[in-house]
């Protein structure tokens, strides 16, 4: 079968789901989307991308944007970050904030919300929010090749006028002295990175220098790029990051917008959306179609 073809049936499969999960109804713009919607993008190592679905319907892509803070983060500022920000998986909600009072304000990983603030921050030290925020749509637009990628900022405006848990949050991190800025600017910042909004196959073609990929754009050293898989493997789902890496045996990050980025090392970089989530807030069908890629086409980073 070719990879057309297994994108296709997976588009079909997902069609015929009889329970889509439930959208991310916390953030009132995206709980006006409808879940039965589908998209998958495949970029190879040969140059080409395939993709099934709805493929150009530009979706927000949430926490998948943290990958990409991070990989600025890395390249710019370098491995200072993990003096105030861990590497290991939570065990615990997207958004919790249980371990920061156990752990004194230094949250386990990039990709919880208490660990990407504290990303956000970084990134914002010494310059101004639109200049942040232009490095992390400036690095998707390079690694994509793509200039059309751009943030929803109707997202942004819904997050910043509701999202009370995440300015708990940033204010629990600056009482620990874990912020270097003012929480608001911090929280303005993350909720415009998280707004921005992308088709799969944009996301596929940004994820091609994580995945390794032969003639991506050059942005992230062997070494970095290994490790954002790394903990995409470990801490991508949130709590459910070791079921993710159970059923796929690969590397993935997701978002409460329905997106997942999965990394196939050296062969391919993945794109997934469909907006209704499972109950650790992943896309539930996205997972679905990624479980039974990885099975039809033999790929893991478990050989
Ligand atoms: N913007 C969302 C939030 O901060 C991102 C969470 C997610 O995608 N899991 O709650």
């Amino acid at each position: 079968m070719t990879l057309a073809t297994l994108l296709s049936r997976l588009d079909a499969k997902a069609h015929a789901a009889a329970d889509w999960g439930a959208v991310a109804a916390y953030i009132p713009q995206l709980a006006c989307v409808n879940p039965a919607q589908f998209a998958i993008s495949v970029a190879l190592a040969d140059g080409s991308l395939v993709s099934a679905g709805q493929a150009k319907t530009r979706f927000s892509i949430q926490s998948v944007s943290k990958v990409f803070t991070l990989a600025c983060v890395l390249s710019r500022i370098g491995e200072s970050i993990w003096a105030r920000v861990g590497r290991e998986p939570s065990g615990d909600r997207f958004d919790s904030i249980l371990l920061l009072e156990q752990e004194q304000g230094r949250p386990r990983n990039p990709f919880i919300n208490a660990g990407a603030l504290v990303t956000t921050d970084e990134l914002l030290a010494g310059r101004a929010p639109r200049e942040a925020l232009s490095e992390v749509l400036e690095f998707l637009r390079v690694a994509s090749g793509d200039d059309d990628i751009h943030i929803d900022s109707a997202v942004a405006a819904s997050e910043q006028a509701t999202g009370y848990r995440n300015i708990a949050l940033a204010n629990y991190l600056k009482s620990y002295d874990n912020l270097i800025n003012e929480p608001d600017l911090v929280l303005g910042t993350y909720f415009h990175q998280c707004a921005i909004e992308m088709t799969t196959e944009q996301l596929a073609l940004a994820g091609r220098g994580i995945a390794g990929l032969p003639g991506a754009p050059l942005l992230l050293s062997a070494r970095k790029r290994r490790r954002l898989a790394a903990l995409m493997m470990t801490c991508g789902h949130y709590d459910g990051s070791g079921d993710f890496a159970f059923r796929t045996g690969l590397p993935g990050k997701s978002g409460v917008g329905g997106g997942i980025l999965v990394a196939v090392p050296g062969v391919a970089s993945v794109a997934v959306w469909s907006p209704g989530l499972n109950a650790w807030g992943n896309s539930k069908v996205g997972t679905e179609a990624i479980e039974t890629l990885a099975h039809k086409t033999g790929w893991s980073v478990f050989g």
